[in-house]
């Protein structure tokens, strides 16, 4: 009997652009921990760049160690995981004046067999190419993306306000934070992409879908979106983290590990 097993693989590509003197964004991921992660950090360059790293190294240390206390829930690791990241940023801020007000976006993917948990916190976004049709899963705390979602706001006028900087929530800012949540079930094929704003203020939904159905590599794919974003102005950071959700049969093996076929 052959069993049909859900595998991922990723690739990703941070670029600092044309503008910009240095990069603040991070990003990291384990396949075996079933994480990715991409943050967009704030506050000055220094800043920004201790924020998006701390928030990283921490949603990835304490995702990976789950394993050492017990068998948890993957989204409640990855919820505290959140936390932890925005107490150590918001403790490392006030201990050190430099820092102070520094914070970062967050988009975490974790995921389990077919189970993936999307979490984010600002304007980083997690999009699905599915089926040949690309979906933005979530929803960016950005004051014009609020305004647009209310019905007051254009989404043209939104890419062209002056106030489209600024988010409504960041990690390491407060004292604490609540991340979106969204779950859902992959299916084979499924291609995620968790990006920062450097590439989604350049690039159209349409123009990243285009890009992205062409049959290439993770890698190859993840450097094409961060030159087309480049090429179309390169304003601000870019990074662009790509996972593939594959079906790979195993014979003979009767595996509870995502099976979605017989
Ligand atoms: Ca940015």
């Amino acid at each position: 009997m052959a069993t049909a097993v859900v595998h991922y693989t990723a690739a990703a590509v941070t670029d600092r652009g044309r503008k910009r003197p240095s990069n603040e964004d991070a990003f990291g991921f384990s396949v075996e921990a079933g994480v990715y992660v991409v943050c967009d950090g704030m506050g000055g360059a220094a800043a920004g760049e201790v924020a998006s790293t701390l928030a990283v190294d921490e949603v990835l240390r304490l995702l990976e160690s789950r394993a050492e206390d017990g068998p948890r829930p993957l989204l409640t690791v990855a919820e505290e995981a959140v936390c932890a990241a925005n107490e150590a940023i918001y403790s490392r801020a006030l201990r050190n004046h430099r820092l102070s007000g520094m914070g970062t976006t967050l988009v975490v993917m974790a995921a389990q067999e077919r189970h993936v948990w999307v979490l984010n916190i600002g304007d980083s976004r997690c999009y699905r190419l599915r089926n040949g049709r690309l979906e933005q899963l979530t929803l960016d705390h950005s004051l014009v993306e609020e305004q647009v979602r209310l019905g007051r706001m254009s989404h043209i006028e939104a890419l062209r306000s002056p106030l489209r900087n600024v988010i409504t929530r960041a990690l390491g800012t407060q004292s604490q934070v609540t991340p979106d949540i969204f779950e859902f079930e992959a299916e084979p094929g499924d291609l995620f992409l968790l990006c920062s704003d450097g590439l989604t203020r350049e690039l159209s939904d349409a123009d990243i879908q285009s890009l992205l159905l062409r049959d290439l590599s993770l890698e190859v794919l993840s450097a094409r979106l961060v030159e087309a974003a480049k090429k179309a102005g390169g304003h601000d950071n870019i990074t662009c983290l790509l996972v593939r959700a594959d079906i790979h049969c195993r014979e003979g093996q009767n595996s509870a590990e995502g099976s979605i076929a017989e």
